[in-house]
Protein backbone atom coordinates (compact mmCIF):
# COMPACT_ATOMS: atom_id res chain seq x y z
CA UNK A 1 0.00 0.00 0.00
CA UNK A 2 2.97 2.21 0.57
CA UNK A 3 4.22 1.59 -2.69
CA UNK A 4 0.68 2.81 -4.01
CA UNK A 5 0.67 6.28 -2.32
CA UNK A 6 3.82 6.74 -3.08
CA UNK A 7 2.97 6.09 -7.01
CA UNK A 8 0.16 7.84 -6.90
CA UNK A 9 1.42 10.73 -5.54
CA UNK A 10 4.45 10.65 -8.15
CA UNK A 11 1.29 10.06 -10.80
CA UNK A 12 2.75 6.96 -12.16
CA UNK A 13 -0.56 6.10 -12.18
CA UNK A 14 -4.09 7.81 -11.84
CA UNK A 15 -6.53 6.69 -9.08
CA UNK A 16 -9.04 5.62 -11.86
CA UNK A 17 -6.30 3.39 -13.31
CA UNK A 18 -5.80 1.77 -9.68
CA UNK A 19 -9.37 1.55 -9.53
CA UNK A 20 -9.56 0.27 -12.65
CA UNK A 21 -6.64 -2.50 -11.88
CA UNK A 22 -8.49 -3.41 -8.76
CA UNK A 23 -12.18 -3.87 -10.49
CA UNK A 24 -10.49 -6.31 -13.56
CA UNK A 25 -9.18 -8.50 -10.50
CA UNK A 26 -11.93 -8.58 -9.24
CA UNK A 27 -13.88 -9.67 -13.21
CA UNK A 28 -11.17 -12.18 -13.21
CA UNK A 29 -11.29 -13.94 -9.87
CA UNK A 30 -14.66 -13.30 -8.25
CA UNK A 31 -16.33 -15.53 -9.78
CA UNK A 32 -14.34 -18.59 -8.97
CA UNK A 33 -13.35 -17.28 -4.82
CA UNK A 34 -16.66 -15.40 -4.29
CA UNK A 35 -15.22 -12.69 -2.41
CA UNK A 36 -17.36 -9.85 -3.04
CA UNK A 37 -21.33 -9.41 -2.54
CA UNK A 38 -21.91 -6.36 -4.06
CA UNK A 39 -19.36 -4.50 -6.60
CA UNK A 40 -20.19 -0.79 -6.91
CA UNK A 41 -17.75 -0.44 -9.72
CA UNK A 42 -19.52 2.99 -10.76
CA UNK A 43 -19.41 4.40 -7.47
CA UNK A 44 -15.54 3.92 -6.90
CA UNK A 45 -14.62 5.01 -10.59
CA UNK A 46 -16.57 8.17 -9.84
CA UNK A 47 -14.58 8.75 -6.31
CA UNK A 48 -10.95 7.70 -8.22
CA UNK A 49 -12.19 10.26 -11.22
CA UNK A 50 -12.49 13.11 -8.41
CA UNK A 51 -9.04 12.22 -7.24
CA UNK A 52 -7.73 12.42 -10.04
CA UNK A 53 -9.46 15.93 -11.46
CA UNK A 54 -8.67 17.37 -8.05
CA UNK A 55 -5.26 15.93 -7.97
CA UNK A 56 -2.43 18.51 -6.54
CA UNK A 57 -4.82 20.51 -4.75
CA UNK A 58 -7.43 18.53 -2.15
CA UNK A 59 -5.66 15.52 -2.16
CA UNK A 60 -3.72 15.67 0.92
CA UNK A 61 -5.43 12.93 3.23
CA UNK A 62 -3.42 10.10 3.85
CA UNK A 63 -5.21 7.39 2.29
CA UNK A 64 -6.16 8.94 -0.44
CA UNK A 65 -6.73 7.10 -3.80
CA UNK A 66 -6.68 3.58 -2.06
CA UNK A 67 -9.09 1.14 -2.75
CA UNK A 68 -10.87 -0.67 0.26
CA UNK A 69 -13.66 -2.95 0.75
CA UNK A 70 -15.62 -3.01 2.87
CA UNK A 71 -17.16 -6.63 5.19
CA UNK A 72 -21.05 -6.65 4.49
CA UNK A 73 -22.07 -5.86 8.07
CA UNK A 74 -21.01 -1.59 7.85
CA UNK A 75 -23.76 0.04 6.81
CA UNK A 76 -22.94 2.03 3.42
CA UNK A 77 -25.60 4.48 2.58
CA UNK A 78 -27.17 3.71 -0.94
CA UNK A 79 -25.86 0.67 -1.43
CA UNK A 80 -26.96 -2.83 -0.08
CA UNK A 81 -25.93 -4.12 3.47
CA UNK A 82 -26.91 -7.79 3.50
CA UNK A 83 -24.48 -9.32 6.57
CA UNK A 84 -24.53 -12.38 3.86
CA UNK A 85 -28.41 -12.94 5.15
CA UNK A 86 -31.43 -13.70 3.03
CA UNK A 87 -32.97 -11.70 5.87
CA UNK A 88 -31.29 -8.33 4.83
CA UNK A 89 -30.68 -9.03 0.92
CA UNK A 90 -32.39 -6.12 0.20
CA UNK A 91 -31.34 -4.06 3.00
CA UNK A 92 -30.12 -0.61 2.45
CA UNK A 93 -28.98 1.59 5.26
CA UNK A 94 -30.24 5.35 5.14
CA UNK A 95 -26.57 6.05 6.54
CA UNK A 96 -22.68 4.96 6.98
CA UNK A 97 -20.95 3.46 9.33
CA UNK A 98 -18.89 5.43 11.20
CA UNK A 99 -15.67 2.82 10.28
CA UNK A 100 -17.36 3.40 6.56
CA UNK A 101 -17.47 7.21 6.95
CA UNK A 102 -14.04 7.79 8.57
CA UNK A 103 -12.49 5.47 5.72
CA UNK A 104 -13.79 7.83 3.17
CA UNK A 105 -13.13 10.74 4.90
CA UNK A 106 -9.14 9.99 4.94
CA UNK A 107 -9.34 9.23 0.93
CA UNK A 108 -10.52 5.78 0.69
CA UNK A 109 -12.45 4.43 -2.53
CA UNK A 110 -14.31 1.91 -1.84
CA UNK A 111 -14.58 -1.10 -4.53
CA UNK A 112 -17.89 -2.96 -2.85
CA UNK A 113 -18.76 -5.18 0.40
CA UNK A 114 -17.51 -8.44 1.20
CA UNK A 115 -18.85 -11.67 1.67
CA UNK A 116 -18.52 -13.02 5.24
CA UNK A 117 -20.76 -16.16 7.34
CA UNK A 118 -24.23 -15.08 7.57
CA UNK A 119 -24.60 -12.35 10.90
CA UNK A 120 -20.51 -13.26 11.05
CA UNK A 121 -21.41 -15.98 12.92
CA UNK A 122 -19.08 -19.23 11.64
CA UNK A 123 -15.55 -19.81 11.39
CA UNK A 124 -15.36 -20.97 7.70
CA UNK A 125 -17.66 -18.74 5.11
CA UNK A 126 -19.44 -21.44 4.77
CA UNK A 127 -23.06 -19.65 6.31
CA UNK A 128 -22.96 -17.15 4.02
CA UNK A 129 -26.18 -16.87 2.19
CA UNK A 130 -24.24 -16.04 -1.23
CA UNK A 131 -21.82 -19.34 -1.06
CA UNK A 132 -18.50 -19.82 0.35
CA UNK A 133 -15.52 -18.60 -0.10
CA UNK A 134 -12.76 -20.13 -1.42
CA UNK A 135 -8.99 -19.73 -0.25
CA UNK A 136 -7.22 -18.65 -2.75
CA UNK A 137 -4.27 -20.54 -2.00
CA UNK A 138 -6.07 -23.36 -2.69
CA UNK A 139 -9.45 -23.29 -3.80
CA UNK A 140 -11.09 -26.63 -2.37
CA UNK A 141 -10.13 -24.88 1.17
CA UNK A 142 -12.10 -22.54 3.42
CA UNK A 143 -10.92 -19.01 3.72
CA UNK A 144 -12.16 -19.09 7.33
CA UNK A 145 -14.59 -16.50 8.72
CA UNK A 146 -16.54 -14.71 8.93
CA UNK A 147 -14.34 -12.09 7.31
CA UNK A 148 -13.47 -15.22 4.87
CA UNK A 149 -14.40 -12.06 1.97
CA UNK A 150 -12.16 -9.73 3.37
CA UNK A 151 -8.85 -12.18 3.81
CA UNK A 152 -9.74 -13.90 -0.05
CA UNK A 153 -9.58 -10.02 -1.48
CA UNK A 154 -6.62 -9.32 0.31
CA UNK A 155 -4.77 -12.20 -0.33
CA UNK A 156 -5.91 -12.53 -4.07
CA UNK A 157 -4.96 -9.07 -4.46
CA UNK A 158 -8.32 -7.79 -5.00
CA UNK A 159 -8.31 -4.78 -2.84
CA UNK A 160 -4.79 -3.69 -1.09
CA UNK A 161 -6.96 -2.97 2.25
CA UNK A 162 -10.27 -4.17 3.81
CA UNK A 163 -11.74 -3.78 7.10
CA UNK A 164 -13.45 -7.26 8.95
CA UNK A 165 -14.86 -7.35 12.25
CA UNK A 166 -13.73 -9.69 15.28
CA UNK A 167 -16.52 -11.30 17.81
CA UNK A 168 -13.96 -14.39 18.84
CA UNK A 169 -12.01 -14.57 16.27
CA UNK A 170 -13.44 -13.47 12.71
CA UNK A 171 -10.46 -11.19 11.33
CA UNK A 172 -7.50 -12.98 13.30
CA UNK A 173 -8.82 -16.70 11.62
CA UNK A 174 -9.11 -15.95 8.11
CA UNK A 175 -5.72 -13.43 8.36
CA UNK A 176 -4.23 -16.50 9.25
CA UNK A 177 -5.87 -19.27 7.01
CA UNK A 178 -5.23 -16.59 3.94
CA UNK A 179 -1.62 -15.32 4.64
CA UNK A 180 -2.73 -11.91 5.44
CA UNK A 181 -2.60 -9.84 8.46
CA UNK A 182 -5.54 -8.18 10.60
CA UNK A 183 -5.86 -7.02 13.86
CA UNK A 184 -8.84 -6.96 16.61
CA UNK A 185 -8.38 -4.13 18.56
CA UNK A 186 -9.32 -3.05 21.76
CA UNK A 187 -13.17 -3.29 22.64
CA UNK A 188 -14.05 0.25 22.05
CA UNK A 189 -11.14 1.56 20.04
CA UNK A 190 -13.13 1.45 17.09
CA UNK A 191 -16.88 2.88 16.81
CA UNK A 192 -19.43 -0.16 16.28
CA UNK A 193 -21.99 2.76 15.41
CA UNK A 194 -23.10 1.57 12.08
CA UNK A 195 -21.85 -2.51 12.46
CA UNK A 196 -25.00 -4.72 12.48
CA UNK A 197 -24.55 -6.24 15.88
CA UNK A 198 -23.88 -10.00 16.49
CA UNK A 199 -22.85 -10.13 20.34
CA UNK A 200 -22.47 -6.37 21.33
CA UNK A 201 -20.23 -6.88 23.89
CA UNK A 202 -17.72 -8.82 21.76
CA UNK A 203 -17.84 -7.01 18.20
CA UNK A 204 -14.99 -5.05 17.14
CA UNK A 205 -14.19 -3.72 13.64
CA UNK A 206 -10.59 -4.10 12.55
CA UNK A 207 -8.31 -3.38 9.41
CA UNK A 208 -6.73 -6.03 7.37
CA UNK A 209 -4.39 -6.08 4.75
CA UNK A 210 -1.00 -7.62 3.33
CA UNK A 211 1.35 -5.97 6.47
CA UNK A 212 1.45 -4.54 9.63
CA UNK A 213 2.40 -1.23 8.93
CA UNK A 214 -0.45 -0.80 5.88
CA UNK A 215 -2.75 -2.52 9.45
CA UNK A 216 -1.61 0.64 11.30
CA UNK A 217 -2.34 2.99 8.53
CA UNK A 218 -5.79 1.42 8.50
CA UNK A 219 -6.32 1.13 12.00
CA UNK A 220 -5.27 5.34 12.21
CA UNK A 221 -8.04 5.87 9.71
CA UNK A 222 -11.09 3.80 11.28
CA UNK A 223 -10.55 4.36 15.40
CA UNK A 224 -11.00 6.77 17.96
CA UNK A 225 -13.91 8.23 20.46
CA UNK A 226 -16.94 8.12 18.73
CA UNK A 227 -20.28 9.85 20.61
CA UNK A 228 -22.79 7.91 18.68
CA UNK A 229 -21.54 4.83 19.97
CA UNK A 230 -21.98 4.43 24.13
CA UNK A 231 -19.02 1.46 24.38
CA UNK A 232 -16.33 3.66 22.53
CA UNK A 233 -14.01 4.64 24.45
CA UNK A 234 -12.13 7.71 24.78
CA UNK A 235 -8.44 7.19 25.18
CA UNK A 236 -5.06 8.87 25.16
CA UNK A 237 -3.00 5.98 24.59
CA UNK A 238 -1.94 6.01 21.00
CA UNK A 239 -1.58 3.55 18.19
CA UNK A 240 1.43 4.95 17.01
CA UNK A 241 4.03 1.63 16.39
CA UNK A 242 6.57 1.55 19.23
CA UNK A 243 9.83 0.34 18.33
CA UNK A 244 11.10 -1.11 21.60
CA UNK A 245 14.03 -3.06 21.15
CA UNK A 246 13.90 -5.18 24.28
CA UNK A 247 10.33 -6.66 25.16
CA UNK A 248 9.53 -9.09 27.52
CA UNK A 249 7.43 -11.86 25.33
CA UNK A 250 5.14 -14.29 26.70
CA UNK A 251 4.60 -17.68 25.68
CA UNK A 252 1.93 -19.92 27.05
CA UNK A 253 3.79 -23.59 25.96
CA UNK A 254 0.45 -24.94 27.90
CA UNK A 255 -1.88 -23.92 25.44
CA UNK A 256 0.00 -25.66 22.47
CA UNK A 257 -1.59 -28.89 23.39
CA UNK A 258 -2.95 -30.34 20.42
CA UNK A 259 -1.64 -28.00 18.13
CA UNK A 260 -1.14 -28.82 14.64
CA UNK A 261 2.72 -29.64 15.08
CA UNK A 262 3.90 -28.32 12.03
CA UNK A 263 1.87 -25.07 12.99
CA UNK A 264 3.45 -25.39 16.19
CA UNK A 265 7.12 -25.27 14.30
CA UNK A 266 6.27 -22.10 12.59
CA UNK A 267 5.75 -20.67 15.79
CA UNK A 268 8.61 -21.94 17.78
CA UNK A 269 10.41 -20.50 14.08
CA UNK A 270 9.22 -17.21 15.26
CA UNK A 271 9.84 -17.00 18.22
CA UNK A 272 13.67 -17.55 17.55
CA UNK A 273 13.22 -14.50 15.54
CA UNK A 274 11.84 -12.40 18.03
CA UNK A 275 14.57 -13.56 20.05
CA UNK A 276 17.13 -12.72 17.54
CA UNK A 277 15.67 -9.05 17.52
CA UNK A 278 16.70 -9.36 20.92
CA UNK A 279 13.83 -9.62 22.66
CA UNK A 280 13.27 -11.81 25.68
CA UNK A 281 11.03 -14.60 25.61
CA UNK A 282 9.32 -15.59 28.84
CA UNK A 283 7.09 -18.45 29.86
CA UNK A 284 3.62 -17.56 31.25
CA UNK A 285 0.30 -19.48 32.11
CA UNK A 286 -3.32 -18.56 30.80
CA UNK A 287 -5.53 -20.16 33.41
CA UNK A 288 -9.23 -21.01 32.78
CA UNK A 289 -8.34 -20.49 28.77
CA UNK A 290 -9.53 -24.06 27.94
CA UNK A 291 -13.45 -22.98 29.52
CA UNK A 292 -13.29 -19.78 27.33
CA UNK A 293 -15.14 -21.72 23.72
CA UNK A 294 -17.95 -22.70 26.21
CA UNK A 295 -18.26 -19.39 27.90
CA UNK A 296 -18.11 -17.20 24.71
CA UNK A 297 -20.85 -19.70 22.90
CA UNK A 298 -23.16 -19.07 25.93
CA UNK A 299 -22.65 -15.70 25.88
CA UNK A 300 -22.55 -14.41 21.86
CA UNK A 301 -25.77 -16.38 21.59
CA UNK A 302 -27.33 -15.17 24.24
CA UNK A 303 -26.42 -11.40 23.12
CA UNK A 304 -27.04 -12.16 19.44
CA UNK A 305 -30.81 -13.88 20.36
CA UNK A 306 -31.73 -10.07 21.60
CA UNK A 307 -30.10 -8.44 19.08
CA UNK A 308 -31.66 -10.37 16.38
CA UNK A 309 -35.19 -9.79 17.58
CA UNK A 310 -35.28 -7.13 15.55
CA UNK A 311 -35.65 -9.01 12.48
CA UNK A 312 -39.13 -9.13 12.53
CA UNK A 313 -40.44 -8.20 8.68
CA UNK A 314 -41.74 -4.83 9.81
CA UNK A 315 -39.08 -3.28 11.26
CA UNK A 316 -36.04 -4.69 9.63
CA UNK A 317 -35.96 -7.78 7.01
CA UNK A 318 -37.48 -10.14 4.76
CA UNK A 319 -41.34 -10.50 5.13
CA UNK A 320 -42.73 -13.59 4.02
CA UNK A 321 -45.20 -13.44 1.70
CA UNK A 322 -48.32 -14.63 3.09
CA UNK A 323 -49.40 -15.01 6.84
CA UNK A 324 -52.47 -15.67 8.67
CA UNK A 325 -51.26 -12.75 11.51
CA UNK A 326 -48.74 -10.73 13.14
CA UNK A 327 -47.27 -14.00 14.69
CA UNK A 328 -47.74 -16.44 11.50
CA UNK A 329 -46.14 -13.62 9.92
CA UNK A 330 -43.09 -12.91 12.03
CA UNK A 331 -42.50 -16.59 12.39
CA UNK A 332 -42.80 -17.29 8.66
CA UNK A 333 -40.72 -14.10 8.01
CA UNK A 334 -37.81 -15.40 10.34
CA UNK A 335 -37.79 -19.12 9.28
CA UNK A 336 -37.09 -17.95 5.63
CA UNK A 337 -35.41 -15.18 6.69
CA UNK A 338 -32.44 -16.75 8.79
CA UNK A 339 -30.14 -19.64 8.10
CA UNK A 340 -29.50 -22.63 10.01
CA UNK A 341 -26.26 -21.45 12.08
CA UNK A 342 -28.42 -18.30 13.26
CA UNK A 343 -31.34 -20.01 14.38
CA UNK A 344 -28.97 -22.38 16.16
CA UNK A 345 -27.48 -19.38 18.04
CA UNK A 346 -30.85 -17.79 18.77
CA UNK A 347 -32.37 -20.91 20.04
CA UNK A 348 -29.35 -21.60 21.91
CA UNK A 349 -28.97 -17.90 23.09
CA UNK A 350 -32.92 -18.29 24.26
CA UNK A 351 -32.43 -20.97 26.06
CA UNK A 352 -29.50 -19.50 28.11
CA UNK A 353 -31.25 -16.38 28.78
CA UNK A 354 -34.47 -18.16 30.14
CA UNK A 355 -36.28 -18.46 33.86
CA UNK A 356 -34.41 -21.03 35.60
CA UNK A 357 -31.08 -21.34 33.03
CA UNK A 358 -29.77 -17.73 33.44
CA UNK A 359 -27.67 -18.69 36.31
CA UNK A 360 -26.36 -21.76 35.29
CA UNK A 361 -25.40 -20.60 31.75
CA UNK A 362 -25.10 -16.97 31.56
CA UNK A 363 -23.93 -15.79 34.31
CA UNK A 364 -21.85 -19.07 34.51
CA UNK A 365 -20.44 -17.85 31.52
CA UNK A 366 -19.68 -13.94 32.89
CA UNK A 367 -17.50 -15.76 35.49
CA UNK A 368 -15.55 -17.18 33.33
CA UNK A 369 -15.45 -14.35 31.24
CA UNK A 370 -13.84 -12.66 34.03
CA UNK A 371 -11.47 -15.18 35.21
CA UNK A 372 -9.85 -15.64 31.40
CA UNK A 373 -9.77 -11.46 31.73
CA UNK A 374 -7.86 -11.57 34.92
CA UNK A 375 -5.48 -14.66 33.83
CA UNK A 376 -4.70 -12.15 31.21
CA UNK A 377 -3.97 -9.44 33.36
CA UNK A 378 -1.98 -10.80 36.07
CA UNK A 379 0.18 -12.52 32.52
CA UNK A 380 0.73 -8.81 31.46
CA UNK A 381 2.18 -7.63 34.66
CA UNK A 382 5.09 -9.93 33.69
CA UNK A 383 5.67 -9.75 30.00
CA UNK A 384 4.76 -6.86 27.58
CA UNK A 385 3.29 -9.36 24.45
CA UNK A 386 1.91 -12.51 24.24
CA UNK A 387 2.80 -14.78 21.43
CA UNK A 388 0.35 -17.57 20.28
CA UNK A 389 -1.30 -19.47 17.74
CA UNK A 390 -4.32 -17.87 15.54
CA UNK A 391 -5.49 -21.72 14.50
CA UNK A 392 -5.02 -25.38 15.19
CA UNK A 393 -4.54 -26.22 11.70
CA UNK A 394 -4.32 -25.11 8.94
CA UNK A 395 -7.58 -23.89 5.94
CA UNK A 396 -9.77 -27.10 5.82
CA UNK A 397 -11.63 -28.38 3.23
CA UNK A 398 -14.24 -27.26 2.68
CA UNK A 399 -17.91 -28.90 3.39
CA UNK A 400 -15.24 -31.06 6.13
CA UNK A 401 -16.97 -29.32 9.46
CA UNK A 402 -19.95 -27.42 8.61
CA UNK A 403 -21.86 -30.78 9.72
CA UNK A 404 -20.15 -30.67 13.11
CA UNK A 405 -20.69 -27.43 14.73
CA UNK A 406 -18.93 -28.10 17.97
CA UNK A 407 -15.79 -28.98 16.06
CA UNK A 408 -16.42 -25.56 13.56
CA UNK A 409 -16.56 -24.11 17.40
CA UNK A 410 -13.14 -25.08 18.32
CA UNK A 411 -11.82 -23.41 15.19
CA UNK A 412 -11.61 -20.58 17.90
CA UNK A 413 -9.67 -22.16 20.83
CA UNK A 414 -6.87 -19.63 20.73
CA UNK A 415 -8.53 -16.04 19.20
CA UNK A 416 -11.80 -16.48 21.88
CA UNK A 417 -9.99 -15.89 25.13
CA UNK A 418 -8.49 -12.80 23.89
CA UNK A 419 -12.11 -12.09 22.72
CA UNK A 420 -13.57 -12.44 26.39
CA UNK A 421 -10.54 -10.40 27.65
CA UNK A 422 -11.36 -7.47 25.57
CA UNK A 423 -7.81 -7.12 24.49
CA UNK A 424 -6.07 -6.12 21.20
CA UNK A 425 -4.06 -8.61 18.52
CA UNK A 426 -2.80 -8.90 15.70
CA UNK A 427 -2.75 -12.01 13.56
CA UNK A 428 0.28 -11.89 10.98
CA UNK A 429 1.50 -14.73 8.62
CA UNK A 430 4.24 -16.51 9.88
CA UNK A 431 4.94 -20.05 7.69
CA UNK A 432 3.68 -22.43 5.81
CA UNK A 433 2.27 -26.05 6.27
CA UNK A 434 1.43 -28.58 3.05
CA UNK A 435 1.40 -25.21 0.83
CA UNK A 436 -1.17 -23.09 2.58
CA UNK A 437 -0.25 -19.88 5.29
CA UNK A 438 -0.69 -19.95 8.67
CA UNK A 439 -0.50 -17.34 11.07
CA UNK A 440 0.39 -16.37 14.96
CA UNK A 441 -1.33 -14.12 17.03
CA UNK A 442 0.48 -11.01 18.86
CA UNK A 443 -1.68 -10.23 21.92
CA UNK A 444 -1.31 -7.01 24.01
CA UNK A 445 -2.69 -5.53 27.24
CA UNK A 446 -5.94 -3.39 26.50
CA UNK A 447 -5.30 -0.26 24.43
CA UNK A 448 -1.34 -1.55 23.75
CA UNK A 449 -1.71 -1.24 20.05
CA UNK A 450 1.09 0.40 19.18
CA UNK A 451 3.46 -2.07 20.94
CA UNK A 452 1.25 -4.94 19.32
CA UNK A 453 2.05 -3.58 15.85
CA UNK A 454 5.59 -2.41 16.46
CA UNK A 455 6.33 -6.42 17.17
CA UNK A 456 5.21 -7.07 14.14
CA UNK A 457 6.16 -4.71 11.65
CA UNK A 458 9.85 -5.56 13.11
CA UNK A 459 9.09 -9.06 12.75
CA UNK A 460 7.74 -8.48 9.46
CA UNK A 461 11.27 -6.11 8.21
CA UNK A 462 13.00 -9.08 9.00
CA UNK A 463 10.62 -12.26 7.11
CA UNK A 464 9.05 -11.82 4.21
CA UNK A 465 5.58 -14.54 5.07
CA UNK A 466 3.49 -11.46 4.48
CA UNK A 467 4.90 -11.12 0.92
CA UNK A 468 3.83 -14.55 -0.35
CA UNK A 469 0.93 -14.19 -2.71
CA UNK A 470 -1.24 -17.16 -4.25
CA UNK A 471 -0.38 -17.64 -7.64
CA UNK A 472 -3.88 -17.00 -8.97
CA UNK A 473 -3.23 -16.13 -13.04
CA UNK A 474 -1.69 -19.35 -12.76
CA UNK A 475 -3.92 -21.56 -11.59
CA UNK A 476 -7.20 -20.03 -12.60
CA UNK A 477 -6.16 -17.93 -15.63
CA UNK A 478 -7.19 -14.16 -15.58
N1 LIG B 1 -16.26 -18.14 14.70
C1 LIG B 1 -16.80 -17.39 15.80
C2 LIG B 1 -18.30 -17.51 15.83
O1 LIG B 1 -18.85 -18.14 14.97
C3 LIG B 1 -16.35 -15.97 15.74
C4 LIG B 1 -17.09 -15.17 14.74
C5 LIG B 1 -16.73 -13.72 14.79
O2 LIG B 1 -15.70 -13.35 15.34
N2 LIG B 1 -17.61 -12.92 14.22
O3 LIG B 1 -18.95 -16.98 16.69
Amino acid sequence: MQELRRDLHDRKYSATELAQFYLDRISAFNDRINCFITVDEEGCLERAAEFDSQFGSSTTQPLCGIPIAHKDLFCTAGLPTTCASNMLKSFIAPYDATVVKRTFDKGTVSLGKTNMDEFAMGSSNETSFFGPVRNPWNLNRVPGGSSGGAAAAVASGMTPLATGSDTGGSIRQPASLCGVTGLKPTYGRVSRFGMIAFASSLDQGGPMAHSAIDVYELLAAMEGHDPLDSTSADVSKTILPESNQSLVIGYPEAIFDGLDKNIAGCIEEARAEFEALGHTIKSVELPHVEAAIAAYYVLSSAEASTNLARYDGVRYGHRAAESEDLIDMYCKSRTEGFGLEVKRRILTGTYSLSVGYFDAYYLKAQKIRRLVRDGFLTAFENVDLILAPVTPSPAFEIASLNKQPIEMYRQDLYTIPVSLAGLPALSLPCGFVDGLPVGMQLIGPHFAEGAVLGGGIAFQNVTDWHDQHPALEATLGS
